[in-house]
């Protein structure tokens, strides 16, 4: 059961220092669902403005006047479609260990059956945990992150470039058959 993942960013010289602990209070029976679940929660909170998952009422109701809409007509949030940038979204993960409590918010990491995901743990709280459930991902977390959301979360045009980009870049080989990407051979 894991109930814990500790993220490391970054490899080799590009190592963070630091960790971020993000514990579930139900946790999950295999780790590519883990995974994949924190993968979703916080692509779901970096973007929830975004894209075709728009999901204030203003937002839907420029989409619906006009699908080709590109900005709200109200609040000027992006709704239209665009290409999902997976750099960027690599750099916003990596840049969550700089997070403050002000800039993160808190409990919002919810996933898809409304529990929460929690960043905020006292060493005390992870110590009571079994190492068995505890998994650290020791390089690339803010890559292993984005390998891992669900495609179907994505604007339909980037989903097939997510694939792609998964076969592009590089994380440890060992990581990749553990999360169930082996079939994503890196070219
Ligand atoms: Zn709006």
């Amino acid at each position: 059961m894991i109930k814990c993942i500790a993220v490391h960013s970054g490899y080799v010289e590009s190592s963070s220092i630091g960790v971020v602990l993000f514990t579930h209070p139900q946790g999950f029976e295999t780790l590519p669902v883990a995974v994949r679940s924190l993968a979703d929660a916080i692509f779901n909170k970096l973007h929830e403005d975004t894209g075709p998952s728009a999901k204030k009422a203003c937002c839907k109701k420029t989409l619906e006047k006009d699908p080709e809409a590109v900005y709200c007509s109200k609040c000027r949030s992006t709704v239209g479609e665009r290409p999902f940038d997976f750099e960027a979204h690599e750099d916003e993960v990596r840049h969550l260990l700089n997070s403050t409590a002000d800039s993160f918010g808190g409990g919002e990491l919810v996933d898809e059956d409304g529990y929460e995901w929690n960043p905020w743990n006292s060493i005390q709280k992870i110590m009571k945990l079994d190492p068995s459930e505890v998994h650290e991902i020791q390089s690339y977390g803010e890559r292993v992150l984005t390998m891992m959301i669900s495609p179907e979360l994505l604007p339909e045009g980037s989903r097939g470039a997510l694939q792609e980009w998964v076969e592009g870049i590089y994380i440890e080989q060992e990581d990749r058959k553990k999360l169930g990407l082996s079939k994503y051979k890196h070219n």
